[in-house]
């Protein structure tokens, strides 16, 4: 953490059993077992995994040490598979600007904990159309790309300017205009994507409100809660079309863009709130030791080496 930086007030919740902070004993214990079964598996990588991260999985997975080695070896194979460090040092994205005006998602600014705020407005989301201007695979990249920069750069900019490690966000899930039947059809994507979060990016929902819900959504919640982890759904509030007062417990009005009904009006020149991306990311100091993409991408690992031979021979064939 950058020592110089200028903390602001905030509210600090009480360290969250299960983070570093708050260990029982057998937590301890499991997270050394957990950190040597990696390094006795030759899994473990100083610069990419760090105690944070370790303690996620494992939170994730109550402390249960097989089954938290189990994910944990899952994220990896994963992570290879979709070339994690050459999607944080290469991804493109040109289609942004006009997959933005189907499906707005952006941060804007922190809530009173200092965590990021993260808002999707789900209205214009028609799949049809998405897809004409982009892939299904180009938008799950674009969502991990996000992810990672979320870690490396939004949380650890929030974090030197609250003056305590913050790994969790805000989240706004605005369904202004959603149809039900749209929403069945928007279902199967969101679900892709939410699988990715909890089965990649475990415990880095801080809260979530769902507002402008509309009456058969909030039904069909009740139906599908029992199908969700109970930690999860305590974190989700559901709130049709006058959720004012409920965010703005967690919420300066100051923070949260006009057109959803708080006061902040980012210039129209930048792109208004949805395209400016306010927040401490963007201020210099509180950015000093931030570093993107991460050093980590660009150390090749054995197998990577391996295999960056095997394509390079593959290519003089080839030729
Ligand atoms: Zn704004």
């Amino acid at each position: 953490m950058a020592e110089e930086a200028k903390k602001v007030e905030v509210l600090t919740p009480e360290p969250k059993p299960g983070t570093i902070d708050n260990l029982t004993e057998e937590q301890k214990k499991t997270f050394e077992e957990f950190k040597a079964l990696l390094k006795e598996k030759n899994e473990f990588k100083e610069e990419e995994h760090n105690d944070y991260l370790l303690l996620r999985f494992l939170r994730a997975r109550n402390f249960d040490l097989n089954k938290t080695y189990e994910m944990f070896s899952n994220c990896e194979k994963w992570r290879k598979s979709i070339k994690i460090k050459d999607l944080c040092i290469n991804f493109e994205f040109p289609e942004e600007e006009e997959v933005h005006k189907l499906y707005p998602r952006f941060y804007h600014k922190v809530d009173k904990y200092g965590r990021p705020i993260y808002i999707e407005q789900l209205g214009s989301l028609d799949l049809k159309k998405l897809f004409n201007i982009t892939t299904e695979e180009k938008m799950i990249n674009h969502h991990v790309y996000e992810y990672e920069k979320l870690i490396h750069t939004r949380f650890p900019a929030c974090s030197n300017r609250a003056g305590y490690h913050i790994e969790t966000s805000c989240t706004i899930m605005d369904l202004k205009k959603v149809g039900l039947f749209q929403f069945a059809k928007a279902f199967s994507f969101i679900k892709s994507s939410s699988a990715i979060a909890q089965d990649y990016y475990p415990e880095m929902l801080g809260q979530m409100f769902i507002i402008n819900a509309p009456m058969l959504f909030t039904s069909t919640w009740k139906l599908i809660t029992p199908l969700l982890d109970p930690v999860t759904v305590k974190k989700i509030k559901i709130l049709g079309g006058k959720y004012e007062s409920e965010i703005f417990k967690v919420i300066d009005p100051e923070n949260f863009p006009k057109f959803l009904g708080g006061k902040c009006e980012c210039p129209e020149c930048t792109g208004g709130c949805s395209r400016t991306d306010p927040g401490p990311w963007k201020e210099e100091e509180y950015t000093k030791d931030v570093q993107w993409p991460p050093k980590y991408c660009y150390i090749k690992d054995e197998e990577e080496k391996t295999e960056e031979k095997a394509e390079e021979k593959a290519e003089e064939k080839a030729e």
